[in-house]
């Protein structure tokens, strides 16, 4: 697809009147979007465009949102009080008319193609991906991510010139991968985020905190931990709808097994205790009661993560506010705090240790994102043999 370049890519009009003298970069922090959940619209809304818009749907949601807790929602019509981004259907260059939040409720903020009549015509070969890797690229402007070539370090090897308005923070090294750089040999990335881009959504959209809401019933369940490890109910429902994940959990999770909270995992809990795995067996919701009238109150071990008698007598500082045996508190510590402060919660996993050992995982979440390496040691490290101690 590399005919494409230099004659049609999708351009940033900026809209500001003044230019502001800064550091070039490819983030416009200032721009950063306020919440992770981003409406969207279309301006142009049209039942015969339903595949288009759903191309476009999934193209970002399978990136920006996969990789970050960046969220956009609605998709339906425009109203004239719609926030968000206002797509605007039009057989012109793509393009939107600033960065992150100055696109917020803008008419026509952003202007993609679905026809390509006049505007790039070679893209009618195949109308579809020419759609999802240029709606990638823009989405990544609606995240307030400026064009990597704007950078002052961009090398002499990449010619495109800078175009529209630049960032003010630099994330890594220039970026040719980058879904943002004009100069990528594959016309927009074909799609594809490049490690910088999903280390760059993370950042800004990626909290590394657990949230906390009137949903959760701590420390069985929190229902963002349960959107944010299980990824089905989460593109389901969506990465903040917390009240479906709840519904969903009592319907549904418990009896599958599923993995709820930082401390508690159903399934590991049972195969910890043989006395559990004799009368459980696979009856996980009837374990989940068990643990929480008894299990919690016994100080069991709940998780191959989460020893709660370990953590409450390893640290000092909480046995003296918590006492020797309030697990119920230890619990909730470590998903509020302790976890986020990246404290040892076993004899034999320890969630900072984890993170520093290895580079891939640092590179991939950030040098304090505990929150994800614990997903990631429960999910993938465990079976790979990582040692997380
Ligand atoms: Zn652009």
């Amino acid at each position: 697809m590399r005919f494409f370049k230099g004659l049609f890519l999708p351009v940033v009009i900026s809209v500001s009147s003044v230019a502001i003298a800064q550091d070039e970069g490819n983030v416009l922090s200032s721009s950063v979007c306020d919440s992770n959940v981003i409406p969207v619209c279309w301006e142009s809304f049209t039942e015969s465009s339903a595949n288009q818009r759903s191309w476009i749907q999934n193209a970002v949601s399978d990136t920006w949102s996969d990789n970050s807790r960046a969220e956009f929602t609605g998709w339906g019509q425009c109203s004239s009080g719609s926030a968000g981004v206002r797509i605007q259907v039009s057989d012109v260059g793509p393009h939107v008319k600033g960065l992150g939040k100055n696109l917020n409720g803008l008419s026509n903020g952003m202007v993609l193609n679905f026809t390509y009549n006049n505007w790039s015509p070679s893209c009618q070969s195949d109308v579809q991906y020419c759609s999802e890797v240029i709606a990638i690229h823009e989405f990544g402007h609606a995240l307030g991510f400026a064009h990597e070539q704007n950078r002052t370090d961009t090398p002499d090897s990449c010619t495109d010139s800078p175009q529209g308005t630049d960032g003010d923070v630099y994330i890594g090294k220039w970026d040719l991968d980058s879904v943002m750089n004009y100069c990528n040999p594959q016309w927009n990335a074909a799609g594809e985020l490049s490690e910088t881009d999903i280390v760059m959504v993370q950042k800004y959209y990626d909290s590394e905190k657990l949230i906390l809401s009137s949903y959760d019933d701590l420390p069985a369940f929190s229902a963002d931990y349960y959107l944010l490890y299980n990824h089905d109910i989460a593109r389901a429902f969506g990465k903040s709808n917390f009240k479906a994940a709840k519904e969903h959990w009592d319907k549904h999770g418990k009896k599958e097994g599923r993995v709820s909270s930082p401390s508690f995992n159903v399934k590991e809990y049972i195969s910890l205790y043989s006395d559990l795995t004799r009368v459980f067996g696979t009856n996980y919701a009837a374990a989940v009661n068990h643990f929480k009238v008894y299990g919690i109150k016994e100080g069991r071990k709940s998780s191959k993560s989460f020893d709660v008698k370990f953590y409450l007598s390893s640290h000092s500082d909480l046995k003296r506010v918590f006492g020797a045996t309030n697990y119920l508190a230890a619990h909730k510590h470590w998903a509020q705090y302790g976890l986020k402060e990246g404290r040892r919660s076993t004899s034999s996993f320890d969630v900072s240790n984890y993170l520093d050992r290895y580079n891939d995982l640092k590179n991939a979440f950030g040098d304090n994102n505990y929150l994800a390496a614990l997903q990631h040691w429960i999910r993938y490290g465990l079976k790979e043999g990582r040692n997380g101690n």
